[in-house]
Parts: C-alpha cells; sequence; structure tokens
C-alpha cells in the first residue's frame, strides 16, 4: 500500500479539512456542524457557510443516508481508473443533513440496480498509508 501503486490521483488535504481526513483514516466520518445554527454543513470551512459564525465544531456521522442523484461512468477519464469501468459516483444526502459527492460502490453499475433514494453507508478504502476514501454502499434501510 505504497503511493507509488496507487494509479489514481490523490485528494490533497486542505488545513480546513484536517479532521476530515484523520478521521477517515480511523474510519470514522467526522462532518462539521455549526452550533448557532445547530446543523452540519459540506464541504468543511473554519466558519459557517449559513450564518458566517466560527463557532463550529466536528461531530462524527452516523455514516448512513441516501442516494440523491448519480452516475455510471462508462470511460475513464484517467488511466487509473480504466481496469474500473463502468463504475458509479453519487450525491449522497447523509442523514446529518448535508450532501456529499463520493462513489457507490459494492453494486452494479447498471441502472437497474441503482434508484434515488436507495438507502446507503459508508465504507473506507485504505488507499495509501495516509490516505482512507469514504464511500458508499447500499445498506438496508
Ligand atoms: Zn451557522
Amino acid at each position: 500500500m505504497s503511493d507509488q501503486k496507487y494509479p489514481k490521483p490523490l485528494p490533497t488535504p486542505s488545513p480546513e479539512a484536517q479532521r476530515f481526513w484523520e478521521g477517515t483514516k480511523k474510519h470514522e466520518l467526522w462532518i462539521p456542524y455549526c452550533r448557532s445554527c445547530e446543523k452540519s454543513y459540506w464541504y468543511p470551512r473554519d466558519f459557517c457557510p449559513q450564518c458566517g459564525g466560527r463557532d463550529v465544531e466536528w461531530r462524527r456521522s452516523g455514516g448512513k443516508g441516501r442516494v440523491h442523484t448519480f452516475a455510471i461512468h462508462y470511460r475513464a477519464f484517467h488511466p487509473g481508473w480504466t481496469d474500473e469501468v463502468p463504475y458509479v459516483t453519487a450525491l449522497i444526502d447523509l442523514d446529518d443533513g448535508v450532501r456529499i459527492f463520493s462513489n457507490l460502490v459494492e453494486v452494479e453499475a447498471d441502472p437497474k440496480a441503482i434508484r434515488c433514494e436507495m438507502p446507503v453507508e459508508v465504507v473506507f478504502e485504505d488507499v495509501t498509508d495516509e490516505i482512507t476514501l469514504a464511500k458508499f454502499r447500499p445498506a438496508s434501510a
């Protein structure tokens, strides 16, 4: 599991998102939360995009949500994905109230196998020693 072996582009965690990546490394999903609005928000910033306030913290997510929409990719846009097409990306509405973009895995890349509102749960993929990705798979309702 070295960086050299992972053939795809890797995310470069921003300082604001450091807590998120520390979490995924431990196979935990953490989402920023505004104490003034009493709402989670996405993506990570050190202020709340709803009220502009800085009374924010990180809260651990249960990792459950539903598919808002999805796309099946039949062509690799980068050589790293050549062996994986078709694959699925999706916007996931987490139960925490935020919408995040990720991959849908452990499901057939077939429009008949996937539907909007389908319940999903987070799974973690350790891709290098430094980076663990949060992806989603179908869950029981
Ligand atoms: Zn707020």
